[in-house]
């Protein structure tokens, strides 16, 4: 009770979003940062910073926000090209860099990650060690910034330019007034710099690190840069904007870490509790916050709070996060909904299409069949509940379709359990197998590490599920039937569309038959030709195939000997709607329209049972798309 007063309190509490005078065609993202953005420049608290007197010079109204997407849509509003110095922003980034350019014991020995209660500036070193407690105050930066590889400080400026230009996506370059304002007046951090050379934190003089430093401060950046730079740490490290790699993947974690810990000085314990974002703020007024996978977003507005972070920042940040539930430790829910839908062999068939003995022992025996459609991130959580639904029905399975073609990510810890469950499954005599695997490139990598030489025979993949459940359908009627070959051929008596006719009935159809040859490959019909002739496989098989709207080709069913095709344009005289392709060499018989018509004349039976069976073989395939629409739920 007492908690969903709670609940609705603060929904209650929630400021409206939106702005009501906006133009109806403007993004409602854009609109409601819009709103924010008006909020809060009406407030004016806070300082500018003039410890650094070239800062001092910043306009208190310069005041922009812009939101990234990871798939690069940004949204910019106010001053948002206003150029400004990044600042104490830049040290995730070096930090990032010291990451990639040493091993992590080396970095680790030289710099902690525990966050200090103290400013940023405060000259705290772990006492015994002497070791910068966090990268992300001065003396870890400056320490960081030690680390970064080339063999002189020109080389090493140039590849911190050259990184954090990748971030933003355009060439960044250090404002020379901020640098020599800060390098005449920083004389702090070149005592910090002298400790941290007194406890070997740094190697040799420590003069050039710290002048190193102030230059990586001075780099001049605007706060759309801020946004896509926050962005890129939000998509695993590359640049959503221009799809450049800005740092490795496997380190953003650890720089978002420090931020979250320590990215707001001694704010950050309250910052991580109200907006639960990683951020790191700067004296010039920026402040960038992550979302690790939904979006970066960068503030700029000079005045700062005591602690040195912008105060319009924080706001923004804070209504944002509340507004939208952004916190962190908020994460969505991953459920069942990861398994889209279930069904088998005995309800749904490849697009081969086959003879009634085959038909009927798939709908007996189908049910060994299973497939799943699988729908969003496969993830720790997610691929728990499906591999869990695997094993609570393994009864009388034979295969298990994993279908990943609407799945947007599988991760390195879904594959672990997809190897986990490949190998109990083959040790029961089940097959495991994967269709659509190109959503999924780790998996083919991973598989094939795991099993090694025996990949080949335990890891089945497929583009599409048709041909993994024609695949399935082979082996078990193989298994099944006695004598069962996929490859066959009927005489023409056999032929489906003459079952019903007298022998002398069937004597003279079949002395209206032209026979024809095609290679294998050739086209036999085309979309958009007239429609003059009904075909029946002799020999070989033929696929019906389409162009989907996406530009792939589907293919929409197979017929093998004696199956009829072409049918239709005996029946509506309209033009060809799929194109018929020969999958092997094809021997077809022929019956044109013309002949056919010219029965009414002098064998009016035989048209008649001709149609019969025709209707027949239109209602199977009618019956099979009215199965998939109940299944499928288009
Ligand atoms: N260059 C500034 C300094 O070291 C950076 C500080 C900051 O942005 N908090 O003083």
């Amino acid at each position: 009770m007492v908690l969903a007063n709670e609940r609705s309190f603060q929904i209650c509490a929630r400021p409206s979003l939106m702005i009501s005078d906006n133009d109806p065609r403007s993004s409602p993202v854009l609109d409601y940062l819009k709103q924010l953005h008006h909020t809060h420049a009406e407030f004016t608290g806070g300082e500018v910073a003039t410890y650094i007197p070239e800062l001092a010079k910043a306009d208190p109204n310069w005041f922009a926000i812009c939101l990234v997407t990871p798939d690069g849509q940004v949204y910019e509003v106010g001053d948002s090209k206003q150029q400004f110095t990044i600042q104490s922003i830049s040290k995730p980034f070096v930090y990032g860099m010291a990451l990639e350019d040493n091993t992590r014991s080396e970095v680790l020995a030289k710099i902690g990650m525990e966050p200090t209660g103290d400013a940023f500036n405060a000259i705290s070193l772990e006492s015994d060690t002497g070791r910068p407690r966090n990268p992300m105050i001065n003396a870890g930066a400056i320490a960081a910034a030690g680390l970064v590889a080339g063999k002189s400080m020109s080389t090493r400026l140039q590849r911190i330019l050259d990184t954090f230009s990748l971030y933003a996506g355009r060439e960044l370059t250090v404002d020379e007034g901020v640098y020599s304002s800060e390098s005449t007046t920083g004389h702090r951090n070149r005592a910090i710099g002298h400790m941290l050379r007194n406890f070997d934190i740094v190697d040799g003089d420590p003069t050039p690190i710290v002048d190193l430093y102030f230059k990586q401060c001075s780099i001049s950046v605007n706060c759309r840069d801020l946004g896509i730079m926050a962005a890129t740490l939000a998509n695993h490290g590359v640049n959503p904007v221009t799809g450049k790699r800005a740092i490795r993947g496997e380190y953003v974690e650890s720089v978002l870490s420090v931020m979250g810990s320590c990215g707001m000085y001694d704010y950050a314990g309250e910052w991580l509790y109200r907006v639960g974002m990683p951020a790191k703020s700067g004296v010039a007024g920026g402040i960038m916050a992550v979302l690790p996978g939904q979006l970066g977003i960068g503030i700029f507005s000079p005045p700062l709070d005591e602690r040195g972070n912008s105060v319009r920042g924080i706001k923004v940040c804070d209504d944002f996060s509340r507004h939208f539930n952004l916190h962190l430790f908020n994460s969505p829910h991953a459920n069942k909904a990861v398994i889209r839908l279930q069904y088998d062999g005995s309800q749904i068939n490849s697009n081969r299409v086959r003879g009634d003995d085959e038909v009927f022992e798939l709908r007996k025996s189908g049910r060994s069949i299973r497939v799943y459609q699988l729908q969003g991130n496969l993830v720790f959580s997610t691929a728990e509940v499906l591999v869990r639904e695997i094993m609570s029905d393994l009864e009388d399975k034979k295969f298990v379709i994993l279908d990943l073609k609407r799945t947007l990510e599988v991760n390195e810890s879904a594959c672990r359990l997809f190897h986990q469950l490949l190998l109990k499954l083959s040790a029961i005599g089940i097959t495991l197998i994967f269709t659509h695997t190109s959503r999924a490139p780790m998996l083919r990598r991973y598989m094939k590490l795991k099993l090694g030489d025996r990949a080949a025979e335990l890891y089945h993949a497929f583009d599409d599920n048709d041909p993994a459940l024609e695949w399935c359908e082979n082996k078990l009627l193989s298994e099944l039937l006695p004598g069962y070959q996929s490859e066959y051929q009927l005489a023409p008596e056999q032929y489906e569309l003459f079952q019903g006719l007298t022998p002398d009935e069937f004597t003279i159809i079949k002395g209206r038959l032209l026979l024809k040859t095609y290679r294998k490959g050739s086209v036999l019909v085309n979309t958009g030709d007239k429609a003059l002739e009904l075909f029946i496989v002799s020999k070989g098989s033929v696929s019906v195939v389409v162009t989907l709207a996406s530009g792939s080709q589907k293919r929409l069913a197979t017929f093998s000997s004696g199956m009829a095709f072409g049918e239709m344009a005996l029946i509506d005289n309209a033009t060809r709607s799929a194109i018929v392709v020969a999958e092997t060499e094809v021997e077809c018989h022929v019956l044109t329209v013309e002949t056919f018509d010219a029965l009414d004349d002098d064998h009016p039976h035989i048209k008649i049972v001709l149609l019969r069976n025709l209707a027949h073989s239109l209602s199977t395939k009618l019956r099979k798309v009215n199965r998939e629409v109940s299944i499928f739920d288009y």
